[in-house]
């Protein structure tokens, strides 16, 4: 009533912005604060006495020392990443060990001469901006330098726009690695003219993107590339961590090994990790039993910058969530077990949220929606359409709408459920099955799945749902 009074015409499924919450709150007489996961997350670790941005604030300009910059390699599809990722890491001049068969831990460091002095550089060993994008929507910042691949006889395509965008929207400076320069056709120049409209000026033309030419494929370029990393590095970025106090990163690659157990690749951001330090990464708690790094070689500690992969974790972390150690083995269990609680309170609330078949009379009942919304899915489409069509026939009251929001031949998947999710749907199978990432995902975000082999048990359950749903009248 009174979203109503001001005017907003929005029914109890429906979303709110913050502001129009804050509005509601004030009056009814509630003071209304918003409060994100991020923030929700720091009151939780204040509680244990830690301040993370505190801790950083207070550091002394004495104890921080220069660490090596965290790379990720974006681009179109096919344009080389990869490849780049691989000639990259074979050529490790000092890595002493050449040869050695490297292991895909998500991420691995490179050392390179610049300027007469070695220097490590982190590659995070995901091609792409999608998992760079999705730690960062949970608040975690991995990356310091982009390397946006180019091909050379291909030029911009969407996915470079994408990933320049998506990187500039981060502030995270570009270096352009043009590639395939080998190939009959290929035009850097074009390369570098094209990207001047997106605001990447290269250097011989005034700007200050570095853009370098290079040929995955040959191994060609590859030292000037990570020298551009280090300029780009040296230039505008203080990278600088404190390596003498107990470690905080993110976690950004975990899974479940057999024999091993959990074992997560972390990114230490500062401190230094050791091995029985106790840690907890989002929900995930345990004592570091054993380290090893890209070569699969044990390691004793890890300092900033360097990735990990660590063994002794309860369970497996999501990439993005972020760790840290703590001086005793009770506080990260405590932090990991308050976390799930949160968690599982907010998925709760999720799933209350979603409608039912059995529910849904009530919730009409109660004015609280106008429309069933139906996402059909079966094993032929003359199923389908029968299915509709008998639906579409159920005489129901005006103030009440059936509307089909999809249908489609085939099995339940997840893009069906994120359709459900977002329409507040159910879900209707004919003679399907979800596949096992839509169950779990069904299940996770409340929806309502049903499944029929028959025409008339799918249509009855449905009708008297509807019949039921007869809007009170004012
Ligand atoms: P991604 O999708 O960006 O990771 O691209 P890939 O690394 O998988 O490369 C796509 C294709 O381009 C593969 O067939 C590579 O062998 C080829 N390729 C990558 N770099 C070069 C290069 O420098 N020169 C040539 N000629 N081909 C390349």
């Amino acid at each position: 009533t009174v979203l109503f009074q001001l005017g907003e015409m929005a029914t109890a499924t429906e979303s709110l912005d913050e502001s129009t919450f804050e509005i509601l709150g004030g009056e009814l007489g509630y003071k209304v604060q918003v409060v994100s996961p991020e923030d929700e997350d720091k009151e939780l670790l204040e509680g244990f006495g830690l301040d993370l941005e505190q801790e950083l604030e207070d550091e002394d300009e004495s104890d921080l020392e220069i660490r090596p910059p965290v790379v990720t390699v974006v681009g179109h599809v096919d344009h080389g990443k990869t490849k780049l990722l691989d000639a990259i890491r074979q050529t490790n001049v000092v890595a002493g060990e050449a040869g050695g068969i490297t292991q895909h831990i998500g991420a691995y460091q490179v050392w390179t001469e610049h300027d007469g002095i070695e220097r490590a550089i982190t590659f995070i060993d995901t091609p792409g901006h999608e998992a760079f994008t999705a730690m960062r929507a949970r608040g975690a910042q991995v990356s310091d330098i982009a390397i946006l691949v180019v091909a050379a006889d291909d030029g911009i395509m969407p996915q470079t726009v994408e990933a320049l965008n998506h990187m500039q929207a981060a502030n995270v400076p570009i270096v352009v690695a043009v590639n395939k320069v080998d190939k009959e056709g290929a035009n850097p120049a074009r390369v570098r003219q094209q990207l001047t409209e997106f605001g990447l000026v290269a250097e011989e033309f005034g700007g200050d993107t570095m853009f370098v030419d290079v040929s995955a494929l040959q191994g060609k370029g590859i030292p000037e590339l990570l020298d551009a990393v280090l300029l780009t590095a040296d230039a505008g970025l203080d990278l600088r961590a404190n390596p003498n106090k107990d470690a905080r990163g993110i976690a950004i690659e975990a899974k479940l090994d057999r024999g091993r157990g959990a074992v997560a690749t972390v990114l230490i951001q500062s401190g230094t990790l050791h091995v029985g330090d106790a840690i907890v990464a989002g929900t995930a708690y345990g004592r570091v039993r054993a380290m090893h790094d890209e070569n699969g070689d044990a390691v004793e500690e890890a300092q900033p910058s360097r990735p990990v992969q660590v063994q002794g974790l309860s369970t497996v972390p999501r990439a993005g969530d972020t760790f840290l150690v703590t001086e005793e083995d009770r506080t990260a269990r405590q932090i990991a077990e308050k976390r799930e609680a949160v968690e599982r309170n907010a998925q709760l609330a999720k799933a209350r949220k979603r409608i039912s078949l059995e529910d849904f009379t009530r919730a009409l009942e109660e004015g609280k929606v106008e429309s069933l919304n139906l996402i059909i899915k079966g094993d032929v489409s003359g199923a389908v359409e029968a299915l509709e069509e008998a639906l579409l026939k159920i005489e129901i009251d005006d103030s009440v709408q059936l509307r089909i929001l999809h249908r489609g031949v085939g099995a339940v998947t997840e893009s069906d459920i994120d359709l459900a999710t977002i329409d507040n749907a159910i879900v209707i199978g004919f003679n399907v099955r979800p596949d096992v990432k839509a169950r779990e995902r069904a299940q996770r975000e409340g929806i309502d799945v049903r499944f029929y082999s028959v025409i008339y048990a799918a249509l009855e359950d449905i009708e008297s749902s509807l019949k039921g749903m007869l809007k009170p009248e004012f």
